[in-house]
């Protein structure tokens, strides 16, 4: 493992959740301004510090207890709610693990129940997410912290699958990114729970609760907020309609179980991808019926290159080795083989027609113009909102170049045949 890697590794975890909280500090207290708190600590700055200080996100009781409800909610739903069953990829060392995929299930029993809670049995108001959104702030980051500490700990002493550790020779460098690929409990899968169930369900609860403190303060919910909460809901349960195509997506098939998805999943997710839902909030944006058009317009345009994109490759995968039809012809593809960790040789084929005959990464085009849609509505006067727009793009591009490198060294001269055949890595003539 490089030195650079580690050293990177270490400056995620120690600045990632001063980042966020950074943000919020931000969006609460300065406007939304990202540069308001630093013109302050240049002029003085132990005032601006102490100003700081005094916006940061608390520990609260109340923060602990609704995550912690939220948490078991979660986990509870996924463990009993019926479900397909789905098989994964093959793992290097050559499982198959099942899953029960009920994603939809617990998304709509979640969304359904609290409505009940909210409006008909009145436990709490509709603003409960926005109102104790610094405490449930600080116990997400601890629940991300003792998450990534549990998944280090579990690869080391009660592994899933012993023949599918990866270990980096670093302690830190494996503690970020995680030696187990699919670390479970029984038939619990930890990977899929904490990325597809306590992150992603929570991402719509925090925007239609963003909506509700915007109706609160305006008295009426704008286009801007209705736009951003339903593109995103679009997103958010298309991720759960076709989950079991999820279970064969990078994160589950490739990336291992270490602070970078536990952590992300829990903290950085359901804070940072919701940061326009909660910047309309407190800054409302009135679009004009033509703004509001085009930004559907961008957000559904991508949303048909993101699912055609994506559906074509996984079904043509799962049609093995036979006929597979796009667009009326017979798709093409250049056959590869492969060898997994047991030995075993296993035949495949990498899809060159449809998307997949115009760039390596037709899927990510899709997702970028969606992320750009979502922060639209938000106007152009902040910078803030438009973090998932900026930041989703140089992620694809990092996973591009990730996914490129193992598929190298998995194919060999298979993926250089490919590569010859559909030269664009991810936006046909540019890159
Ligand atoms: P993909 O679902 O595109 O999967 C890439 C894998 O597909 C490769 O590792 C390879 O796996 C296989 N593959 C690559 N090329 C071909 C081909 N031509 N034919 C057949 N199989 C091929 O990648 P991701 O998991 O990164 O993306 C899934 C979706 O999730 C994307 O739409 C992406 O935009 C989205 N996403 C969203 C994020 C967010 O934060 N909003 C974050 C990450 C992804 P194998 O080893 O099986 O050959």
């Amino acid at each position: 493992m490089g030195g650079w890697a580690v050293v990177a590794c270490g400056a995620v975890l120690l600045t990632a959740p001063l980042f966020v909280a950074y943000v919020w500090i931000c969006l609460r207290t300065y406007g939304g301004s990202l540069v308001a708190p630093l013109d302050g600590l240049v002029a003085d700055p132990p005032r601006a510090l102490r100003g700081l200080l005094a916006a940061a996100p608390r520990p609260t009781a109340a923060g602990f207890a609704i995550f912690g409800v939220w948490y078991l909610l979660q986990a509870a739903l996924m463990l009993v709610l019926p479900g397909r069953a789905a098989l994964g990829a093959i793992t290097p060392a050559g499982h198959r693990l099942a899953y029960r995929v009920n994603g939809a299930l617990a998304w709509l029993v979640t969304h359904v129940a609290l409505g009940l809670a909210v409006f008909r049995w009145h436990w709490f108001r509709p603003t409960l997410v926005y109102e104790h959104w610094g405490g449930l702030f600080v116990a997400a980051n601890v629940a991300g912290l003792l998450v990534a500490i549990a998944a280090y700990g579990k690869a080391h002493w009660a592994p899933t699958h012993a023949d599918d550790l990866k270990f980096s020779g670093n302690a830190l460098y494996d503690f970020f990114a995680g030696i187990e690929l699919n670390p479970r409990i029984g038939r619990f899968d930890l990977k899929l729970f904490h990325i597809g169930r306590v992150g992603m369900v929570a991402w719509t609860v925090v925007n239609v609760s963003c909506a509700a403190q915007q109706y609160e303060t305006l008295g009426r919910v704008t286009t801007s907020m209705l736009l951003v909460n339903v593109l995103q809901a679009v997103y958010v349960f298309d991720l759960f309609w076709r989950e079991d195509w999820y279970v064969r997506t990078i994160d589950i098939q490739h990336d291992r179980f270490g602070f970078y998805l536990a952590w992300g999943s829990v903290a950085w997710l359901p804070f940072m991808y919701t940061l326009p839902a909660a910047y309309l909030a407190a800054h409302p944006v009135d679009l004009s019926p033509a703004a509001a058009g085009a930004i559907l317009a961008l957000g559904l345009a991508g949303y048909a290159i993101f699912l055609s994109a994506n559906r074509q490759r996984d079904r043509f995968r799962r049609a093995g080795a036979h006929r597979y039809r796009i667009g009326g012809r017979d798709a093409t593809f250049v056959p590869a083989r492969y060898v997994s960790d047991d030995g075993q040789v296993h035949d495949t084929r990498l899809l060159t027609s449809g998307w997949w005959g115009l760039s390596r990464h037709p899927n990510y085009i899709g997702d970028v113009m969606m992320a750009v849609a979502f922060s639209l509505p938000c106007g152009v006067t902040h910078v803030l909102p438009y973090f998932y727009a900026l930041y989703l793009p140089a992620l694809l591009v990092h996973r591009a170049l990730r996914d490129e490198a193992r598929c190298r060294a998995k194919y060999g001269s298979a993926w250089d045949v490919y590569r010859a055949v559909v030269p664009a890595r991810i936006v046909p003539g540019v890159w």
